[in-house]
């Protein structure tokens, strides 16, 4: 079942339009992923589903029409976005980062934090240290609980493995997969990584100068010769 359901997207800043009307959807329990090379559009699209800049088009989520609601009632709504570049708060420790993900609701939020902090044990060793002071990873990591404080449906996800060491992103790709099988969370995420992304997509949508150049299953975009070529290296 389609959970998230994007027609006709159209986006930009200013006179500059970026993306140019292309279609997306998101099924119940999938790992999407957004290729693409740098400039492609692949930020300004979550972007434009969470709200935070002007488009066109229809974005449905769970049937309801998001296409002109705010980033407050969109996240409310159950979609929350991961930042790229993280964008935890620096001052703020890493608990009151966690509670501050929490800010559209009330009950149980103290035993949410206890609960990501068994997903990742780090943050709980750190909890009262300033978020500014965490290394990239678990600024990352920090990053992805306090979004999920919000208790989304679906987790917008832009480029986690950015700056990250091999293992931190496998260990990090690792907490997605392993979200997305047990807890049902449907996850959209952009990444350059290919080869990485690729291993943990269902599906996959191929993104160029703000349209949709190719989709399908992860299988299918990694057996295209000519993908594999341009975003595989191989
Ligand atoms: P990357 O992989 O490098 O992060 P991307 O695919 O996420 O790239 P976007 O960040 O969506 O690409 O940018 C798409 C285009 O929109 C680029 O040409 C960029 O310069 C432009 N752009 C992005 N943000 C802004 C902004 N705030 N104001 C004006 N133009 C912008």
């Amino acid at each position: 079942m389609s959970l998230l359901s994007v027609s006709d997207l159209a986006a930009g800043y200013g006179p500059l339009e970026v993306l140019h009307g292309f279609d997306l959807e998101v099924n119940q329990g999938e790992i999407v992923v957004i290729l693409g090379a740098n400039g492609a559009g692949k930020t300004t699209t979550m972007r434009a589903i969470s709200g935070m800049i002007p488009r066109r088009g229809r974005i449905e989520f769970d049937g309801q029409d998001i296409s002109s609601s705010s980033p407050d009632s969109i996240v409310r709504l159950g979609i929350a976005q991961v930042p790229q570049g993280r964008g935890t708060f620096a001052d703020l420790t890493v608990e009151d980062n966690m509670l501050a993900g929490a800010y559209v609701r009330r009950d149980e939020v103290q035993a949410d934090v206890e609960r990501w902090f068994d997903v990742f044990p780090r943050l709980r060793e750190r909890r009262s240290q300033r978020a500014g002071s965490l290394s990239g990873g678990e600024q990352q990591m920090l990053a992805i609980a306090r979004a999920l404080m919000s208790r989304p449906r679906l987790l917008l996800c832009d480029e986690p493995s950015l700056g990250l060491a091999p293992l931190i992103t496998q260990e990090l790709f690792g907490v997605l997969k392993k979200l997305n099988a047990e807890e049902g969370l449907s996850i959209l995420l952009v990444e350059q990584n290919a080869n990485l992304a690729l291993k943990v997509a269902h599906r996959v949508y191929l993104l160029d100068t703000g349209n949709v150049v190719s989709s399908g299953s992860a299988a299918e975009l990694a057996a295209d010769d000519s993908i594999r070529k341009a975003y595989l290296g191989s």
